[in-house]
């Protein structure tokens, strides 16, 4: 594991005799003698020494929605740059990431590298004004999140914390100064679940979760409903309990659609009217803003204001409109606060044309929304030494297309996005490269999965991933 060779300097290290170290990072303080590793197989004791072995180890960051991260109340549509790492202080029997947060499944060819100035540099020139610290989980990656967040935060840039947020109530003080959001994944309210199912313990979730409210930040709340484990009633009306009593009624919260993977695959999707019975248990309750994740066709993703009833946002799975709110966050029809941050610059997207240019002689890959496979990851590289336009755009019927999306690409830059089926009758995407690059599609479910398994692997079993590739392009 090539990867693992090089240390970065760890924060929140003690010294103790005989050069072992102990971790602050998160609640399980790891005791580390020389030349061994925490829980987490990321951070470890070089010569007497705390250690980060995952510091600008990454998989390849990628272009998402807001939504993808259950946030919806913080500019709905809006671009985010995802970047996750590897390793995790928590090891969930159903992980939708285990092949980047268990580290023993990590390869050397799946490891992309990248410094803080690349990160937000690629936000920047992409025009994207959110940068998310997603996956696996951004705790194991302290040191290269609050380092990269505060040159991000220097260039305008928001950043948005995505976490399971087993973490240490020192290491949460760091983030604050330099984290605007947190979508905190709390698993249930039993503590039991908790130290079964991902081998942490539940009471440093939920006090981490109310530091970071009490400290004004803007907090989203989300539980995956595990079929048969935690698709009750009960567990929504636990979290909805907490979010009640230690945050505030205003508070999003997400249900969460789970589909079998790692551990957990001899079971089916979590049924949707399970989910509906749960998010109605929430809004009964008294949350004001209750949704369903991972899914697409209910009204149940759309946000509505608490007070009027107006319809203030559209979804249709990972995409967003914006219909009644202010730039203030206001209701437009009778001016109750949504409490919906918006980014005073709105969702900056990419120039578009109608045509593609004449004179150059493209390879269109194109692919069509089938079953549940309704996302899709591209990947496009740029094999040249030129900047290159690659061109992207989704077909909305068999005769009706979108205009073309315009993607700059430095030399060798390679760029990967997440396209996600946007309307009930839209067909597919299609992405058109110039000579000298190259595309591939991979399909997912909902959201990322990393890596994606080769093409001539895994099943098309619509309830199993990881799926396939699809045909890669050249
Ligand atoms: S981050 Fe947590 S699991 Fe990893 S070494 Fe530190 S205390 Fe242990």
């Amino acid at each position: 594991m090539k990867w693992k060779e090089e240390g970065y300097p760890a924060r929140l290290e003690e010294r103790l005799p005989d050069d072992v170290v102990r971790c602050h990072l998160s609640p399980r303080n790891c005791k580390i003698r020389p030349g061994q590793h925490g829980f987490c197989m990321v951070r470890a004791n070089r010569d007497g020494r705390l250690v980060s072995l995952n510091y600008g180890r990454s998989v390849h960051a990628t272009e998402e929605t807001i939504e993808t991260e259950a946030v919806f109340h913080y500019e709905p549509g809006a671009r985010i740059l995802s970047m996750g790492n590897i390793g995790c202080m928590l090891n969930c029997d159903y992980c939708h990431n285990w092949k980047t947060s268990q580290a023993r499944y990590v390869a050397d060819k799946d490891v992309f590298y990248y410094t803080p100035e690349q990160v937000v540099d690629i936000a920047r020139r992409h025009q994207i004004d959110v940068i998310s610290w997603t996956y696996n989980d951004p705790v194991v990656w302290h040191e290269f999140v609050v380092e990269t967040a505060k040159l991000a935060q220097e260039a305008g840039i928001v950043n948005l914390y995505k976490s399971a947020f087993f973490i240490s109530p020192e290491a949460i003080e760091e983030l604050i100064p330099v984290i605007d959001i947190f979508s905190i994944s709390i698993k249930s309210i039993d503590p039991k679940y908790y130290r079964k199912i991902t081998k942490g313990w539940l009471e440093p979730v939920l006090d981490g979760t109310e530091q970071v409210y009490r400290a004004g930040k803007h907090v989203e709340v989300s539980t995956l409903m595990v079929t048969d484990l935690s698709d009750n009633e009960k567990t929504a009306a636990d979290v909805a309990s907490f979010v009640l009593d230690r945050l505030g009624p205003e508070v999003p919260t997400h249900y969460v659609r789970f589909h079998p993977d790692y551990k957990m695959t001899d079971t089916i999707r979590t049924p949707i009217d399970r989910l509906e019975a749960a998010r109605q248990v929430g809004l009964d309750m008294g949350l004001r803003h209750v949704y369903l994740g991972n899914v697409y066709d209910t009204e149940s993703v759309n946000t509505r204001c608490y007070s009027c009833g107006q319809l203030q946002v559209t979804r249709y799975g990972l995409n967003a409109r914006i219909l009644g709110v202010t730039m203030a966050g206001l209701c437009t029809q009778c001016g109750a606060d949504a409490n919906i941050k918006r980014i005073p610059k709105g969702v900056r997207r990419p120039a578009v044309v109608q045509d593609l240019p004449a004179d150059v002689k493209f390879d269109t890959a194109t692919f069509d929304w089938y079953g549940d496979v309704r996302a899709l990851h591209v990947q496009v590289r740029n094999d040249s030494a030129q900047e290159q336009q690659v061109y992207y755009r989704r077909n909305l019927s068999d005769t009706r297309s979108s205009e073309w999306s315009v993607l700059d690409l430095q030399p060798n830059e390679s760029y990967r996005f997440i396209a996600a089926k946007s309307e009930a009758e839209e067909a597919g995407v299609a992405v058109a490269v110039p000579p000298n690059c190259t595309s591939s599609l991979h399909q997912v479910f909902d959201r990322a999965h990393f890596p994606t398994t080769e093409a001539d692997s895994g099943s098309l079993n619509a309830d199993v991933t990881p799926l396939p590739l699809f045909v890669p392009q050249r």
